[in-house]
């Protein structure tokens, strides 16, 4: 058997609908809009203008997004944010930005934002190996202590759902009322977010949105008066804004099907909340399977923060990952293997992912933990 579609489990690029996949088989080769190719049409066509002007009215429609924040989409993946983020919004005239460092990606957001100006860890998971996130008490309790504690620093940046780890915040985190800036990458419109609560909010594509290549970002204009003069323009979001995302040539693919993403989300789902009902549905599902195998396999993350979009888990015995994971592929399955930077096993659960693939992967893992357990 090949592995299909319908049983991707990645972490990133992600499971798409199969309807979207379809509409982008043709719009390869035709449009049904205009009768031309997606990969050959200009950025410059009122086709596009009309598909960026929906994609931003569909981003806003699901989410809530207030008036008061801008939205664009930029190149350079969510990784060029983590350096773009404090060069615009935390200028050498304000205090350090806090980060909250609870797994992978946030260490990779505090290291490259080290590399723009010094930044302050307000909190840190990594004695604990990362299984765990700060409570708001927590939270509070560390900036209180923090020996470079400062009166104002420029924002509190944290990862919604730290996809290597699989941990997940219930509620923004969030302290007094520094601006909160979230790297959404990989739970963006898998459940309603709070968009007024934070100054700024990023998610590249390739886990709930699209192909990789296009990085949706949201932000409040307040922000822009602290971006300091002399930024390169492809760096300083203002040119961004100014140009609607098409100042040099954007990514018209990865935006198409995106904006094809969110009609989905919209038309079959129903928006957010109830994508989000069914995602709890499929994680509850899993998370209930892998505790039903007892001893025989070992979860990552503390209960109380496990993520919705991302399950992680080993065998106790570390052949039975590599059986499983040789045993799955034969059946269909594909992306089951944990990060390279902590082995074991991963099911990313994904929107697109359907609870029929679930169901089936559940079932697989009980009938592989019945025959070596
Ligand atoms: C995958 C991931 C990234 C990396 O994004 P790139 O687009 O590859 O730069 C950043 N943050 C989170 C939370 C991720 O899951």
């Amino acid at each position: 058997m090949t592995v299909a579609n319908e049983w991707n489990f990645s972490a990133g690029p992600g499971a798409l609908p199969a309807e979207v996949l379809d509409a982008v088989q043709e719009a390869i080769i035709a449009l049904p809009e205009t009768g031309m190719s997606v990969l050959c049409t200009s950025h410059r066509s009122a086709w596009f203008e009309d598909l960026l002007a929906e994609a931003e009215a569909n981003l806003r429609d699901l989410l809530a997004v207030p008036a008061t924040h801008g939205i664009v989409f930029l190149q350079g993946g969510s990784s060029l944010q983590f350096s773009m983020i404090p060069a615009n919004f935390a200028p050498p005239s304000c205090d350090d930005p806090l980060y909250v460092r609870s797994g992978y990606w946030s260490a990779k957001a505090i290291t490259e934002a080290g590399c723009v100006r010094p930044v302050a860890v307000v909190w840190d998971g990594a004695a604990e190996g990362f299984r765990t996130l700060p409570s708001a008490a927590a939270l509070a309790e560390r900036h209180a202590d923090h020996p470079r504690r400062s009166a104002a620093p420029a924002y509190l940046h944290y990862v919604s759902n730290e996809t290597v780890e699989g941990l997940q915040f219930a509620e923004a985190p969030g302290l007094a009322d520094l601006p909160r800036v979230a790297d959404m990458s990989s739970d963006f419109l898998s459940r309603p977010a709070d968009v007024a609560a934070h100054a700024f909010l990023y998610a590249h594509a390739q886990k709930n949105l699209g192909p990789a290549g296009v990085t949706v970002c949201v932000l409040d204009r307040q922000l822009l008066d602290r971006v300091p003069a002399g930024l390169p323009p492809m760096l300083d979001y203002r040119t961004h804004l100014q140009h609607g995302s098409n100042y040099n040539t954007p990514p018209v693919f990865g935006i198409y099907v995106l904006t094809l993403v969110t009609r989905w989300l919209r038309d079959t789902i129903g928006g957010v909340a109830t994508m989000q009902r069914i995602n709890q549905e499929k994680a509850a599902r899993l998370y209930q399977t892998l505790e039903g195998l007892g001893e025989l396999v070992q979860m990552h993350a503390d209960p109380r923060f496990r993520s919705v979009m991302n399950a992680t888990f080993r065998f106790r015995d570390p052949r039975l990952d590599t059986l499983f994971l040789e045993q799955a592929t034969a059946a269909g399955f594909s992306g089951l293997a944990g990060h390279r930077s902590l082995g074991g096993l991963r099911a990313s659960l994904y929107n697109a992912v359907t609870p029929t693939a679930v169901a089936r992967l559940c079932d697989f893992l009980a009938d592989f933990a019945a025959a070596h357990g």
